[in-house]
């Protein structure tokens, strides 16, 4: 099992993993940026073939507090690979018509198809996080929540889709370096949320929300991974490591040609 992979049916404590840590790289920033290179060749390779072979299906879910790095991970994953075959899903605060349907309806509507990789940019995991942080629902509906999303998640996979978690764990402190750059960056400037300061005061309940979401929802078909993610060159290597690792245990291969594919040659001009 992966360092970072969350074992099923355990209590997760996040005070014991380190946003800091970068145990899986024992060299310098510089090579891991170099492998990083080398693992996105891989991962381009790996993503023509799943739209050429047009069977597996891919589900990657990105959570973390605000400024965890969702958007760079996005960008640094997709670096490179045929837009076709790839896309990105992000869940705002629900739209009124999706307020009239459950939870999970908008959500589905995203899945992945035969041959396409999706990027969950948040997910219906909020529907279990901030809703409950906020008391949006009454706690009786949420804690149902868990066992439903097990359930969704396991039909999916019984499906053929293939799905990863992963939660970007960075510091209070590295979130407050952030939001000051958003201050402080004019380029940056736009990303500020006055509401983001709101989230931040409420931190300790995220992380709680956050603790027994991972704990009661990491599964062997779909497993939960925190991630480092303090430092942006390491949480972009270790997750597009995971990410190749997965696919490459799918053995996948390209689709037969034509028959007689030679005698096409000759009947070129
Ligand atoms: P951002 O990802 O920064 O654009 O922000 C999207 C906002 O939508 C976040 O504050 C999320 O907490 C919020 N959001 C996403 N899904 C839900 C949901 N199901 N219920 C309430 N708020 C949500
Ligand atoms: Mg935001």
């Amino acid at each position: 099992m992966h360092a970072y992979q969350i074992k099923e049916n355990i209590k997760l404590t996040l005070k014991e993993y380190d946003p800091n840590d970068t145990k899986l790289w024992d060299s310098d920033k510089k090579a891991a940026k170099n492998k990083l290179e080398d693992l996105r060749k891989q991962l381009i390779d790996l993503q023509r073939l799943l739209y050429a072979e047009h069977k597996q299906k891919v589900l990657i879910i990105l959570q973390a507090m605000d400024s965890g790095g969702k958007d760079g991970t996005i960008r640094s994953i997709f670096k490179g690979v045929n837009p076709q075959g790839v896309r990105v899903a992000s869940f705002k605060v629900p739209t009124p018509e999706e307020s009239k349907h459950d939870y999970l309806w908008r959500i589905h509507k995203q899945t992945p198809r035969s041959g396409e990789i999706v990027i969950f940019n948040r997910s219906h995991y909020e529907d279990v996080l901030v809703v409950r942080v906020h008391q949006l629902i009454a706690d009786t509906v949420w804690k149902k929540r868990y066992e439903q999303i097990r359930h969704f998640e396991k039909l999916l996979a019984d499906e053929g889709t293939t799905i990863i978690k992963f939660f970007l764990h960075i510091s209070k402190d590295e979130q407050k370096e952030r939001f000051l750059e958003r201050i402080d960056i004019p380029e940056k400037q736009w990303k500020f949320n006055p509401r983001d300061i709101e989230e931040r005061k409420l931190w300790g309940n995220y992380m709680q929300a956050y603790e027994d979401a991972i704990s009661k929802t990491s599964t062997s078909y779909a497993p939960w991974y925190v991630i480092p993610a303090n430092r942006n060159w390491y949480r972009d290597y270790v997750i597009t490591k995971i990410i190749t690792d997965v696919l490459k245990k799918k053995n996948m291969t390209y689709p037969n040609p034509v028959e007689d594919l030679e005698k096409y040659r000759t009947a070129l001009d």
